[in-house]
């Protein structure tokens, strides 16, 4: 059996794009996104994933974001 390759997964949340509606905050299931407590240069309060480490990867912050800011980013290990 092929051995499979660990994954590591980045949340990439364009702060160009985010509007901060907390949709993504809301629908994570594992709860990885908390809210900034400061305003980003757009005057926004950003989601921050701090809890990446929880991320399964199942995109579904990025299929709910209306703005089309967030990007999951799977990448194989070695
Ligand atoms: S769903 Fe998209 S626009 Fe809304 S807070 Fe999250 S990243 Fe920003
Ligand atoms: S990919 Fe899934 S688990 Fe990871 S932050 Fe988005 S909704 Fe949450």
């Amino acid at each position: 059996m092929k051995a499979q390759a660990k994954k590591s997964i980045k949340i990439l949340v364009n702060e160009e794009l985010c509007k901060g509606c907390d949709i993504c905050i809301s629908v994570c299931p594992l709860k990885v996104f908390s809210k900034s407590d400061e305003l980003s240069s757009q005057g926004i309060y950003l989601p921050i994933p701090i809890g990446i480490n929880k991320c399964t990867g199942c995109r579904i912050c990025e299929y709910y974001c209306p703005d089309l800011a967030i990007h999951v980013v799977k990448e194989a290990e070695d």
